[in-house]
Parts: C-alpha cells; sequence; structure tokens
C-alpha cells in the first residue's frame, strides 16, 4: 500500500488545505510575491522532515531535522527568497547550509542555477536525493566549508546563507558579482540581523530586514 502521508499531495495535515492556510498566514505576515507564495504551496514541506513531525510541517515554524540542525520557518524562507529574488535579474545563486533542501527547492525554480554547500555529509545527501525525487535538477550541491564559498563558480548574481554568521564572511563578499545581493544573518548565537548586502561599484551597501534566528554557521568542516 502506498503511504499517502509521505506522498507529494499529502492527506490531512499535509494537504492542500493546510498548506493554503499557511499561505493566507505569510501573506498576513506581508509577503507578496504570488510566485513565492505558490512555491510554497506546492513545495512539499512534510518530505522534508522526519514521519514524526509530518503533522507540523505547515505549521509556520522550524522543526529540528537531526544532527543538531532545523529546518527553517517557511516565513523566513519566504522573506528571504523574496529579499534575494525581488528585481533580481541574474542567473546564479550561491547558498550556504544546504540543511534538509527545503530553502534550495523554493528557490530552484525562479533561478537558472543554484549552487549549494553544506558541511554536514549526511544531511547533503539526503537533500541531494529529495531534490531528484521532485525533479529539481538545476541545483548543484558541494560538501564543504560555507565561509570558504565555492570560486569555482562564481561570481555570484545572489547569495543566500541560511546559517548565523558571526560577522560578513570576506570571501563571500569576493564572490559577489557586481550589483550581486547576498542575504545573509548576522549576530550572536540567538540573535542575529538579516543583512541585504548590495555590491556597488566600489563598495558594498547594506540594509537590515529584522530580526531572525538561525543556527551557526560553524567554522570548518
Ligand atoms: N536551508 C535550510 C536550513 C539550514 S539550517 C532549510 O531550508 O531549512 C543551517 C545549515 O547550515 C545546517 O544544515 C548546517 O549544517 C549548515 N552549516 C552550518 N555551518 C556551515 C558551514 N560553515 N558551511 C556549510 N554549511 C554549514
Amino acid at each position: 500500500m502506498i503511504d499517502q502521508s509521505r506522498s507529494v499531495q499529502g492527506i490531512g495535515m499535509t494537504s492542500a488545505r493546510t498548506r493554503d492556510r499557511l499561505v493566507q498566514r505569510l501573506k498576513d505576515n506581508g509577503i507578496k510575491s504570488e510566485a513565492i507564495l505558490n512555491q510554497i504551496r506546492n513545495v512539499p514541506r512534510h518530505l522534508f522532515v522526519d514521519e514524526a513531525l509530518a503533522s507540523r510541517a505547515y505549521e509556520d515554524t522550524a522543526l529540528p531535522i537531526g544532527l543538531g540542525q532545523t529546518i527553517s520557518q517557511p516565513w523566513v524562507v519566504a522573506r528571504m527568497t523574496e529579499a534575494l529574488l525581488d528585481g533580481f535579474e541574474g542567473e546564479t545563486v550561491l547558498e550556504i547550509g544546504t540543511g534538509c533542501g527545503y530553502q534550495t527547492a523554493v528557490m530552484a525554480p525562479l533561478v537558472k542555477k543554484i549552487y549549494t554547500v553544506e558541511r554536514i555529509r549526511e544531511l547533503q545527501r539526503k537533500a541531494r536525493q529529495r531534490l531528484r525525487d521532485l525533479d529539481i535538477y538545476n541545483v548543484e550541491f558541494r560538501p564543504g566549508d560555507g565561509w570558504e564559498g565555492w570560486r569555482k563558480y562564481g561570481p555570484y548574481d545572489g547569495i543566500i546563507v541560511t546559517a548565523a554568521a558571526t560577522e560578513l564572511p570576506e570571501k563571500l563578499l569576493e564572490q559577489l558579482a557586481p550589483g550581486g545581493r547576498m542575504i545573509i544573518p548576522v549576530g550572536p548565537t540567538g540573535c542575529q540581523d538579516l543583512l541585504q548586502v548590495t555590491r556597488c561599484n566600489d563598495h558594498f551597501e547594506q540594509v537590515s530586514l529584522g530580526t531572525v534566528s538561525f543556527v551557526p554557521l560553524v567554522h570548518g568542516t
């Protein structure tokens, strides 16, 4: 028998109605992009968490994904994607902190190519498999230290960091294309400033988007 709760469509607490409620909540909380709201509706978040947590997958909350890591809160995923892609005319995005791959899956159809870096190989392996199962093919995965970025394919039109940095990573700034934009939480454990950093001709412009709480961007692999 097919286990419906693990299917892409979902039933009960993973059904279309449950997802619509989440989308409405994000709208009420200021998310405007229809393309991003559609992605939140369509990406089966219940397949990115443990089966035991599937019934909570469409709550607007972060959830544990094992190995001390979390899947980001849907509102935060939507907000960061909106901040990255509003007026975006580029093609390539570097993502640091693949985790379960949910943010990657939400972004994937909205950009040409995503390069994503994760330091925990087991998470990366599972994320790669999930995205393949969902027929997402414009993502390249790399195990490694996100503080280093991924120089080979840079510079990138956009960079999104989904773990908290203690300061702006120098190498990520270097790998940002002229006019490119980076979204990154910066600050101490438990409370960070979500920053939007734009590379202008000879300087970087920085705007604060509010307070967030991410797991730390660890040094080394
Ligand atoms: N993007 C995920 C959330 C990721 S949680 C989502 O969609 O839900 C943050 C992730 O960053 C974790 O998986 C953690 O292992 C990873 N991480 C932490 N430090 C890192 C580093 N230096 N390089 C790469 N990944 C890192």
